[in-house]
């Protein structure tokens, strides 16, 4: 927007006209206070400013004007009855561009003018846009690569805890093996069995992430009872948590028509961190609902619970909460691979908690949904 000061309402009326006729949008000022007041309050592109005003004269404002940062990028163009110096009118204003018209006014001139200053407040919004998009970018990959490194340095140690315990058993179990003590050999056998799944289950989640990445996670999906699946992973999760009680309420007699084994993935993430992060309680609840046509499962524990703010991460990559991570093993991954099963599905995911008061991790999927989604 344009605003014209001048004090002779004649010429205000007539530059507006032709300003207007030619597709600008202008207002008007006919004295320096006001122009002040309304270079305050709205923003112009540029300020056709009178010099000969009675009170504050175009000099003034112009200097006044200087000091407001939201008119840092305004032009101004002064008409003024002498020839005035530039360098003595520059004095105070050196943040948008400056010109200057003598009077009478050659409207052709003005025009050509106001035009090119147009141009150069387009071009420079641009550029300012172009430069903020680039900073955004170089913030975001910046990020991303802490976030990776991050990444790898626990991932390394997260699998290496297993591997120095499985070496540690297999140094054991030599020595057994030497003395002919059976019991003990199943016994470290056991534990270094116990390591080798832990092992496997965490490059297993690392290579659904690099599948994830290259669109390769692909779904087998067909028919099956999720009261069945549920009763299985009940029986496997509370053989290895025996000091947890979980139980199932709800039940859904229709069968599911999905992945079975990657939706068994998600409900054992969603329980195995229900048990991870509760410590002293020993309750998880799964609720399940068909619902319009989909099926609901809700993991329900009473443990640390979830801060709102941190509640709307929690399903992104690498992501763990900062206050509790120190205490708590993992790689941040189980989360973002458990919400692209289920939106690959054409479900929801997500988490009702409160802070010390435990959280429900569910999902819903459509009960027969046959499409496939990438
Ligand atoms: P990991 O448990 O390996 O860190 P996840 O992707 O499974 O990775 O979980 C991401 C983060 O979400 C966890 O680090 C933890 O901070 C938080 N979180 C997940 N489940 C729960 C839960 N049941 N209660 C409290 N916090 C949880």
């Amino acid at each position: 927007m344009i605003l014209i000061v001048d004090d002779t309402p004649e010429n205000l009326i007539s530059l507006k006209k032709v300003l207007e006729k030619h597709d600008f949008e202008v207002d008007t000022a006919s004295s320096g206070e006001e122009a002040l007041k309304k270079v305050l309050k709205n923003e112009y592109v540029l300020i056709i400013l009178d010099v000969q005003m009675p009170g504050m004269d175009g000099f003034e404002v112009a200097e006044a004007i200087s000091g407001y940062s939201k008119a840092k990028e305004t032009a101004i163009i002064f008409l003024s009855a002498v020839n005035t110096e530039l360098k003595f009118i520059t004095k105070g204003y050196s943040s948008g561009g400056l010109d200057y018209i003598t009077k009478p006014v050659d409207m052709g001139i003005l025009l050509l003018k106001v035009k090119t200053f147009y141009r150069i407040y387009e071009q420079s919004r641009k550029l300012i846009e172009i430069q903020k998009a680039l900073l955004d970018e170089i913030e975001f990959r910046k990020q991303a690569e802490y976030k990776k490194d991050e990444f790898i340095s626990i991932a390394s140690h997260e699998l290496k805890t297993p591997l120095t315990s499985v070496k540690g058993y297999i140094q054991l179990l030599e020595r057994s093996i030497d003395k002919g003590d059976v019991a003990t050999i199943k016994r470290h056998l056991q534990k270094a069995q116990v390591q080798l799944g832990k092992l496997n289950d965490l490059i297993a989640d690392l290579l659904d992430v690099s599948k994830i990445e290259s669109g390769k996670l692909k779904f087998n999906k067909q028919l099956f009872s999720i009261d069945e699946l549920l009763k299985n992973i009940i029986e496997i999760m509370h053989q290895a948590n025996p000091e947890f009680t979980i139980t199932q309420v709800g039940h859904v007699s229709e069968l599911v028509y999905a992945d079975e084994a990657r939706i068994e993935q998600v409900i054992i993430n969603f329980l195995t961190n229900a048990i991870k992060y509760a410590p002293g309680t020993s309750e998880v609840k799964i609720h399940v609902k068909l619902e319009n046509e989909r099926l609901y499962v809700g993991v329900r524990d009473y443990g640390i619970g979830i801060g709102a703010e941190q509640q709307k991460s929690v399903f992104e990559k690498f992501y763990r909460v900062e206050e509790t991570a120190l205490h708590f093993q993992g790689l941040g991954i189980g989360l973002y691979i458990s919400a692209e099963i289920i939106r690959r599905h054409g479900g929801e995911v997500g988490v009702l908690s409160s802070l010390g008061e435990g959280s429900e991790f569910f999902f819903s999927i459509p009960l027969r949904s046959s499409e496939e989604i990438d």
